[in-house]
């Protein structure tokens, strides 16, 4: 069974990563509104993605 919190991890880790390379505003240390928004997103996920893997070591 695919570990379906993984694949959005994943995903949202490539938008972020697409988003970050197509737009000329985001920088490192300031993104636009659409940049925080999967940045936002991106962080959420990895930190539930992280917080699962932490449980499941035990
Ligand atoms: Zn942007």
């Amino acid at each position: 069974m695919p570990d379906d919190l993984y694949q959005r991890y994943m995903a949202a880790h490539r938008a972020q990563r697409a988003h970050t390379d197509a737009c000329t505003t985001c920088t490192v240390t300031d993104r636009c509104s659409d940049g925080q928004r999967v940045y936002d997103r991106f962080v959420r996920l990895q930190d539930a993605y992280l917080a699962q893997q932490r449980k499941r070591r035990g």
